[in-house]
């Protein structure tokens, strides 16, 4: 059984008061929206002051990045000890770190480990750049990144996977759902060699790439495909709801 899930990524967007604002215009009609796990994922900043606006709600809050040190001299970062106070989820080795703050493969690894001994659930980001993409290097480089994402941790069905190709996201141009689902397929497949056949199944992957309610439906309706890591878009209350709405809709647990 996999349970749909919908993650808004809001990157670095939103005062605190636009925060406020967001969460206060999406939080009924989200709430209320039944069989699709709803998270959002706000800048650091926000998170406290957001938590507790969806106290008693069932929106689950993410962080979008986490150092792997407990605590200690790392002017500027958030720990892992900080976050398990605040949220259920956090998002890690996104193409955005990767691209602009040099995360490898490693560090990444190092991050999921430390998410998991502290009761974080990881959404681990994979994707190609276009150049892999336009050079057939998608397995090639989906393979990598699984591989070494998880390298030396245990098989956990609280790992969530978000394959996004890093030409969809922002760009407007987002995958077809047959490309996301092939793909997800093929990182499930690689997640079964890593662990067993048993948890594979059970880990949740979605698809990440401008996302729209518009497009929402091409994705959700793909066998392999358990939801959607959106960017741009969970940054309008109404788009967010109208995605978790079709998802609700059209995906039933499996
Ligand atoms: C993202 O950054 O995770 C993302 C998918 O962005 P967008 O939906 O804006 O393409």
């Amino acid at each position: 059984m996999r349970r749909p899930l919908i993650a808004g990524n809001w990157k670095m967007n939103t005062s605190l008061q636009e925060a406020v604002r967001l969460v206060m215009a999406m939080l009924p009609e989200l709430d209320s929206i039944a069989g699709v796990e709803k998270v959002i994922c706000p800048p650091f900043i926000s998170l406290a002051v957001v938590k507790d606006l969806i106290k008693n709600t069932s929106i689950m809050l993410g962080a979008q990045n986490m150092h792997f040190e407990e605590k200690g001299a790392y002017t500027g970062e958030i720990s892992p000890l900080m976050l398990a106070d605040l949220c259920q989820f956090v998002i890690l080795g996104h193409s955005e770190r990767r691209q602009y703050f040099c995360e490898t493969d490693e560090n990444v690894n190092k991050k999921l480990k430390k998410a998991i001994e502290f009761g974080l659930n990881p959404i681990l980001c994979v994707g190609e750049s276009l150049e892999d993409h336009e050079h057939g290097r998608t397995e090639q480089v989906i393979t990598r990144q699984t591989k070494a994402g998880l390298s030396g941790i245990n098989a956990t069905d609280r790992l969530v996977i978000a394959y996004e190709p890093v030409w969809a996201i922002g760009t407007g141009k987002a995958a077809t759902g047959k490309q996301a689902n092939d793909t997800i397929g093929l990182i499930r497949q690689i997640v079964a060699g890593l662990w067993d056949n048993g948890t594979a199944q059970a880990v949740r992957i979605l698809y990440g790439g401008s996302v729209t309610s518009s497009n929402i439906t091409e994705f959700i309706t793909e066998p392999e495909i358990d939801g959607a890591l959106v960017g741009g878009a969970s940054l309008k209350a109404s788009e967010f709801v109208s995605i978790v709405n079709k998802t609700a809709a059209l995906k039933t647990c499996r």
